[in-house]
């Protein structure tokens, strides 16, 4: 794929500070841990996200830290009313217990807010104005082929041209975007506890990427950062799915000036197709009405993160092996 000739790359680039170092740093032996589960309250858990929930709970007990439960509400026409109530009564079925308040990413629209307000200050974010049918039009222009997961790659039309001034020649806003690095900057090496050395292109691979929707909506990207830091995440474990989204949010946390965590992205649980279990694909709610139902949901789960089956007869038992099993120190 051809890099966008850009005009304000240059511009750009000397406002930008250098990435941060690849990895980020281990916490010393007895440094604080604080890790989190946070589900889209978009159904009930199933088989697939109670994989993702038990692996941060094991990893912060591993760890003698602490567990927290963040609501990801955030794009409330996909939540389901009630389901954050229902995900909230599975986990606490299954012994997973926050060990602080619930946060709703619905309730933080101030925070979300100031983030963008000091992006925007710092020329690391802009106000976009293109619609999706005039970014295609863009690609087809550029001979860009390769959308990213359905998604295409922003060509830069509105990346301001210098300091203080937007590139909306004269149109509406309608988003706001976050300026990714450009050219030999963009490469983002990142390391997984799981999967090791990782890299993206920001540029190519991504692009400037949406903070603040086109319908109003905060983007995943900025929430997550926004709360990680917040809550002082020092650990993020969640499904493999997620692993690409971590360079774009430590970009995000390297401009907001906040603590890089460490990573663990969990292996996916498919379904017989070989698609990943997921609400939209129909996956059945996890049953946690009795001990039988949680002990055998916990053992599935288990299995799915490669921990040695064992002899447990209670759930909290299982859960207590399961701990002292974590290869994941
Ligand atoms: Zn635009």
């Amino acid at each position: 794929m051809a890099l966008p000739s850009h005009q304000a790359t240059q511009a750009d680039m000397s406002r930008l500070p250098a990435p941060p170092a690849a990895e980020a740093p281990t916490p010393p032996v007895g440094s604080r841990y604080i890790g989190r589960f946070a589900p889209s309250p978009t159904g009930p858990l199933h088989a697939g996200s109670l994989v993702a929930a038990l692996a941060s709970w094991l990893d912060a007990r591993a760890h003698g830290g602490q567990w927290l439960v963040r609501i990801e509400d955030v794009d409330t026409p996909r939540c389901q009313p009630g389901a954050d109530q229902t995900i909230l009564r599975q986990l606490a079925d299954c012994g997973l217990h926050a060990d602080g308040e619930v946060i709703y990413q619905s309730r933080r629209g101030e925070a979300y807010q100031r983030a963008l307000d000091q992006l925007l200050a710092a020329g690391h974010a802009y106000p976009c104005a293109c619609t999706r049918a005039e970014i295609a039009a863009e690609h087809a222009r550029l001979g860009w082929v390769k959308p990213r997961h359905g998604e295409l790659v922003y060509p830069g039309t509105c990346r301001p041209s210098a300091p203080g001034q937007d590139g909306l020649k004269g149109r509406p806003a309608r988003a706001w975007r976050v300026a990714v690095p450009q050219g030999p900057q963009a490469f983002w090496p990142w390391h997984d506890r799981r999967l090791g050395d990782q890299q993206q292109a920001l540029d190519t691979e991504v692009g400037d990427f949406v903070a603040r929707r086109a319908d109003g909506l905060w983007a995943y990207q900025l929430a997550v950062v926004v709360d990680d830091a917040e809550q002082g995440i020092t650990d993020i474990v969640r499904g493999e799915d997620l692993a690409d989204n971590t360079p774009r949010q430590q970009w995000l946390q390297h401009l907001l000036g906040v603590p890089p965590p460490r990573y663990l992205h969990t292996p996916l649980v498919l379904d017989a197709r070989g698609e990943k279990l997921s609400k939209q694909h129909g996956a059945a709610a996890l049953q946690t009405h009795t001990s039988g139902q949680v002990l055998q949901a916990l053992k599935d789960a288990g299995a799915a993160l490669g921990l040695p089956t064992t002899e447990a007869g209670t759930p909290s038992d299982w859960l207590a092996q399961a701990v002292n099993a974590w290869p994941f120190r």
